[in-house]
């Protein structure tokens, strides 16, 4: 969706993956296929570009380093260094004063006893390196568990999170270009299945001044990162109605796929912007509200999912990824939808694709 939106606006795209044939290997002019730690080859494909920009962030920083030796890198690989390990992120963002749910880190059981005695149960335990859609997470509630639930991180490094009561979960994608400019698009209301984004809409229902902070904390930490380019925030609404940070993204993020179809400039096209140095795009609603339903590799079960019978509502969109297996998770594609109201848009989108 980079690809194609980078396309639109005249650019050449090489792609560096370490697979062939993929989704944005489809759009662009050639595909690298080459590993993520092979720096020379790394290399080799930063003197052939003027910017590197990524829309996966478990990339070795120390490849972002190699290849800004040949063009910038954007946000650069400080910026990924935090945000791919949940321990550097969530004391970068406790350390500015950023509201997060309190946390310790935990490499040894007696580590995980004294942070359930001070933080207490129930909690969210989590791997501190690459985890997302709820990989490597565990759900602490019963204190004679510890011991076993300890066993689940395997020796590696991991966070001890306070749960969250929250009401609903949020995300803020926000943008920011080299001379300190900055955008976010509309608040988004998410909701998960199975720890994966399932449904997005906006605007999200929340009070204006509770939207206008979650774009006031999105702003705070581009500019505290430095950001030039994407980042996005997840954030929860607590049931007492404040905000707190789950996550941070240096990129695009699943609930912005929404403003393809639902916002005067793609958020795609917003990266591809802000890392060519070109002013940021409107990010409003093109209509009051929008929706996005995700397409996961279930769907298939053994044959084609039934796209016209979905496509029969016209103002529905359907955008595939083209990926090759549809494996069960896996994201696929997605559908979205504009209208009067974000109930109209969830139920279009909804009712689109229960007809698959
Ligand atoms: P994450 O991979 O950190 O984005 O977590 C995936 C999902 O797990 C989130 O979207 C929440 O629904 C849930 N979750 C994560 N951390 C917490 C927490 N500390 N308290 C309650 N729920 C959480």
């Amino acid at each position: 969706m980079f690809a194609l939106a980078a396309r639109e606006l005249g650019y050449r795209i090489l792609i560096y993956s370490p697979e062939n044939d993929t989704p944005a290997g489809q759009i662009g002019d050639e595909e690298f296929c080459c590993a993520y730690d092979d720096l020379e080859q790394i290399r080799a494909f930063a003197r052939r570009v003027e910017v590197v920009t990524f829309e996966f962030e478990n990339v070795p920083s120390l490849s972002t380093t190699a290849a800004a030796e040949f063009a910038p890198v954007r946000p650069d690989g400080r910026v990924l260094h935090i945000t791919q390990n949940r321990l550097r992120e969530k004391t970068f963002l406790e350390g500015n004063g950023f509201p997060v749910t309190p946390f310790r880190r935990i490499v040894t059981l007696p580590e995980l006893e004294a942070a359930a005695r001070e933080l207490g149960l129930p909690a969210v335990l989590k791997t501190a390196d690459f985890g997302y859609d709820g990989k490597g997470q565990t759900k602490l509630t019963d204190p004679a568990q510890l011991a076993a639930d300890w066993q689940a991180l395997r020796g590696a490094e991991g966070i001890y999170e306070a749960f969250v009561s929250f009401e609903k979960e949020i995300s803020v994608v926000g943008a920011r270009t080299m001379r300190g400019e900055f955008a976010a698009f509309p608040v988004f209301e998410n909701s998960h299945a199975n720890h994966i984004l399932d449904v997005t809409f906006a605007p999200a229902a929340i009070p204006p001044a509770l939207a206008r902070q979650a774009v006031e904390l999105t702003e705070g930490i581009l500019r505290k990162l430095d950001v030039v380019g994407l980042l996005t925030v997840e954030m929860f609404v607590t049931t007492d109605g404040r905000i707190l940070v789950n996550e941070l993204a240096p990129r695009t993020h699943n609930s912005g796929h929404l403003t393809i179809d639902g916002c005067v400039t793609s958020q795609f096209e917003q990266q591809v912007r802000a890392v060519c140095g070109l002013p940021l795009g409107a990010t409003e609603l093109r209509q009051p509200a929008a929706a996005m339903a995700n397409l996961l590799g279930h769907l298939w079960n053994e044959r084609e999912p039934n796209w016209a019978a979905a496509l029969a509502e016209a103002r529905v969109k359907l955008h595939l990824y083209g990926k090759g297996q549809p494996r069960v998770g896996r994201k696929m594609g997605h559908l979205t939808t504009t209208g009067s109201s974000a109930e109209e848009c969830v139920a279009r989108v909804l009712s689109a694709r229960a007809r698959l």
